[in-house]
Order: structure tokens, then sequence, then C-alpha cells
């Protein structure tokens, strides 16, 4: 494995940290040769600068914090490149700031592992040439959480759960989408553009969320989940019934650890992409494709 450090001071990291993270992906991915490590003090440039365009990719925001913390970049074949925030592995600030960043490799080297094993479903959309559909869309969506889910469940079947900080940026997300979703119908929506990017951005980062979720959640025999959520109003509005759906279907799905067949994970991918328009329709949305590309309608219900 490769390492590199960009815009950072050397003498404020942990080694001891960096070292235990390596170890880990180097034992999660088949090929530890063709993984090149980045930590970077300027994240945001770091992605930039190896311009790589991945709209089906986003990036991880594990540690509780406002900034994205870690991302992988698939290369040509075997090769790729994971990209952390060296913030996550800075001397004596590990407890104090909740940034593990042992555990934040640990989740990267298993989408690295993923990407190796040609098991990737975040790209299904670009695979299976579904364009700029409707279904192209859901099937991208759920790509991406699938992915998230597997490393997750790998994770937490070892009892090395995240931190409960993310519990935190769960509900400020909830609280967000809820937000949005309201400004956007009610009392009509009279920009369907407006509906349309809460749809789309807001319900991939929230499927996103609810995945790393379900990977606790099914890990722990689903206990994890504080009623704190569960019962809040956010959560009633947004996720409600569709949580028990969901779990269901994620529960049938390998977890990284175990290496699974691509043609199966599309299959499943596309199960969980056929339950999204159920899940919207809770909020009285409904996605469909027009002459004019991929259309967002709204009956009036009120989120
Ligand atoms: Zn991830």
């Amino acid at each position: 494995m490769e390492l590199v450090f960009e815009n950072v001071n050397m003498e404020a990291l942990d080694l001891d940290r960096i070292s235990r993270g390596v170890a880990r992906v180097a034992q999660q991915v088949p090929r530890p040769d063709d993984v090149t490590v980045v930590f970077t003090g300027d994240f945001e440039q770091s992605i930039r600068s190896r311009s790589i365009e991945q709209p089906e990719y986003t990036a991880d925001r594990l540690g509780g914090m406002g900034f994205a913390s870690a991302m992988t970049l698939a290369g040509e074949g075997p090769e790729c490149t994971i990209v952390a925030s060296a913030a996550f592995f800075v001397v004596g600030e590990e407890i104090e700031q909740d940034l593990d960043g042992v555990r934040l490799l640990g989740h990267e080297g298993w989408h690295a592992a993923i990407h190796q094993r040609g098991e990737e479903t975040g790209d299904v959309r670009l695979r299976r040439g579904l364009g700029d559909t409707a279904i192209g869309f859901l099937h991208a969506t759920a790509g991406v959480a699938i992915g998230e889910y597997r490393v997750e469940r790998s994770l937490c079947n070892e009892h090395w759960w995240p931190l409960d900080t993310y519990l935190t940026v769960l509900s400020s997300v909830l609280e967000g989408v809820r937000s949005r979703l309201r400004a956007a119908i009610v009392p009509a929506p009279d920009l369907p553009d407006k509906v349309w990017t809460v749809v789309t951005q807001d319900l991939h980062q929230l499927l996103t969320h609810l995945s790393y979720l379900a990977g606790q959640e099914l890990a722990s025999g689903r206990t994890r989940l504080p009623t704190s959520i569960s019962q809040s109003d956010d959560w009633n509005v947004v996720v409600g019934d569709y949580w028990g759906r969901l779990l269901d279907l994620l529960d049938t799905i390998a977890p990284a650890d175990v290496p699974t067949g691509l043609s199966r994970l599309d299959a499943l991918t596309a199960s969980l992409a056929e339950t999204v328009p159920t899940w919207l329709a809770r909020s009285g949305l409904a996605i469909a494709d027009t002459e004019s590309g991929i259309y967002v309608s709204h009956s009036g219900l009120e989120p």
C-alpha cells in the first residue's frame, strides 16, 4: 500500500493510529498493493486535484462532523485511492473530538474491497445504461445505499459501532429533509424544480444515512435505534413504516466481508429501487419520466 500526505503537518499526526488503520485496510482488501491512502489537511482540494468524475459516489460523513471525512475513488482495474481527512489522525483528539480514524479507514477499506472484487453497486446506472431517467436515478440511489449498508453491517457485526455523534447528524438530516419538503410543497408545488431538488438530493442523502443506520440496527438485533429518534415527529413524517420494509430488504444482502456476485447485487439494487416510489408517496410525491426528462409531481398532501 502507498501512503501519501497532503497539506498536513506531519508532526501533528498520530502515526500509531495511522498504522493501525492502514493495517485494517490491508486485511480487508484482496490486493493491498493496488491501494493508495491519502491523508489530507484539505479534503476538498485533494478530491478535486484527482479530478475523477464520480457522480455516483458519495463522500462519507461518519465522524459526526459537518465536513466530508473520507472517500474511496475507483481507479483502473483493482486500483483505488482512499482519501481521508487528516483531522481524524491528529495526536490527542481521538477521544476528545470523537474522531475515530481507525474505524474511518475500516469503513473505506470495505469500500475498496468491494471495488477490487468487482461488486460496486454505486455505478449501476452507468453500467446498465439507465441514463437520466426516473428508474436510473432510483437505481443510482439504491446502489449507493446498498454499498454503505454492506460496509457498515460488516463493521457492526464485529460490534465495532459508529460513534453516537452519528445519531445527532441523523436527527439534523431528518429535520432538514422535513423542512425542505414542507417548504417545497406547501401550499402547492409552484416550482417543480424545487421539489425535484429536495427529492433527488435529500432522498439520496437520507437513504444513505438510513443504510448506515440499518447496518447497526440489524447487527444489534434491532436494538440500536434510540426511541428519541424512532418516536420523534420528524422520523414519523420522513421515514415511518418504510423503516421496517427497508430493514427486511437490507437484511437479505450479505455484508461487505462476504463476496457476492454482481448480478445478485444488481437484482437487490433493483428491488430496493422499486420500494422508493412507495416511500415518496408517503409525502404525496410521485416520480416519473416525461418527454422533457424526469418529473416529480405532488398530490398536495402536507408533510
Ligand atoms: Zn461509505
